[in-house]
């Protein structure tokens, strides 16, 4: 008989976070069915006015999904065709789409070597005559440092809209992701901190012009019906998704709680593994943990090793925003964002999410160690060398 397979560890366990609602969801879900009230209702309302309030933001305003958040908090905030928005290199490639969507021209600029995020020196060296805003992205649910970022936007007249798609609950020096710009964007793709059961979204803003023009333009640019104002979209959070989201939110203070702490039992756990750089954190930030993302060398290798091992881990993103395909016609080659282009060869984003336990963790740092004595043996090279880099 063969011996049995001893169960993944997975990156994420939506299962096990489903299970925690169900039953809530449930109920919702049927009420809304039996009604058949599937657009709009008070289910949309409350779960917006419940999301503000846990942002901290005046207005929230629901939409389809995390990359219609963006379009449509840029296109509020007066971003048009031909204007430049500056945002980091390593990001979800939505980013530069809703740019590009618009009829804008993502400028993509290096990040910083220690967190990965938005590098206010490179932002204020990309700034030219048609830039029109900065998008700082809150990556792995670590929260930008704002001070520099609103200091470059200030001297420009630049309008600052936050990608706060995996950083939902995050704060800094008091204030909250989502509540730290102009406007925000943020996704509730099912894997996201707070997940829908399918696509959903939503833009964040302190500004009731902003939240109007959203408002006005995700509803087919309609003030009232069979009016028509302006080109719009139609962007709707579906009332299923919002009975979904509310039950959710209630839950995501003491999910993102959990993440945190097992990201540091992570630390721990590392902090003496050969080869793996951590990442410090921001002592000003409580970040959400959205991944928890580690550097080592020969990362393909190790990835393979790792999934063989039975330990699921990601990239995110295996390729920088400038060298996809899509983005190409940018013209920026290999070596114009050195820092992002070589995080993007070493990340490894290790399984996380809220009801992972201490013995999965356990197996995949065991997991990991192994995989990175094997590939410096295979290979002769010194793993401490890029840690140490
Ligand atoms: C998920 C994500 C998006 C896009 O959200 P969708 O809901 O998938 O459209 C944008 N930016 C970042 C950083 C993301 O992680």
């Amino acid at each position: 008989m063969t011996p049995p397979i001893p169960p993944t560890v997975p990156l994420m366990d939506l299962v096990a976070q489903h299970a925690e609602v169900a039953d809530e969801v449930r109920a919702g879900v049927e009420d809304v069915m039996r009604r058949a009230a599937f657009v709009g209702g008070p289910e949309v309302r409350a779960f917006e006015e419940a999301y503000a309030q846990f942002v901290g933001a005046r207005h929230c305003i629901g939409v389809a999904n995390g990359t219609d958040a963006l379009e449509l908090a840029l296109r509020a905030v007066g971003v048009g065709p031909g204007d430049e928005v500056v945002l980091p290199a390593n990001t979800f490639v939505a980013t530069a789409e809703a740019v590009s969507r618009i009829g804008a021209v993502p400028r993509p600029v290096d990040v910083d070597d220690e967190r990965l995020l938005l590098d206010a020196e490179a932002v204020a060296a990309a700034v030219g005559p048609r830039t029109r805003a900065i998008v700082p992205v809150h990556l792995f649910g670590r929260v930008v440092p704002m001070e520099p970022v609103e200091a470059v936007a200030a001297a420009h007249g630049l309008r600052v809209v936050e990608d706060a798609a995996q950083a939902q609950g995050a704060h800094r020096a008091g204030r909250s992701a989502g509540a730290l710009g102009d406007a925000a964007a943020t996704s509730f793709y099912p894997g996201k901190n707070l997940g829908a059961a399918g696509d959903a979204g939503a833009v964040t803003t302190g500004d009731e012009e902003v939240a109007a023009r959203v408002r006005l333009l995700a509803a087919h640019g309609s003030p009232r019906k069979y009016v028509h104002d302006v080109v719009g979209m139609n962007s709707r959070l579906d009332t299923v998704q919002a009975v979904v989201l509310s039950a959710k939110l209630r839950r995501l203070a003491r999910w993102n709680e959990l993440r945190r702490e097992a990201s540091r039992r992570y630390d721990a756990l590392l902090a003496d593994v050969a080869g793996v750089r951590l990442s410090p954190g921001d002592p000003e930030a409580t970040d959400v943990q959205h991944l928890y993302v580690v550097r080592v060398p020969h990362r393909d290798r190790v990835w393979a090793s790792l999934r063989e091992a039975g330990v699921e881990a990601g990239v995110h993103y295996p390729t920088p925003v400038h060298l996809t395909g899509a983005y190409r016609h940018l013209g920026l080659g290999p070596g114009s964002f050195p820092v992002a282009e070589r995080a993007a060869g070493e990340i490894l984003s290790l399984p996380l999410f809220p009801q992972i336990t201490e013995a999965q963790q356990e197996r995949v740092a065991a997991c990991l160690a192994r995989a990175l004595r094997d590939v410096g043996a295979a290979s002769g090279s010194s793993a401490a060398a890029v840690a140490a880099r």
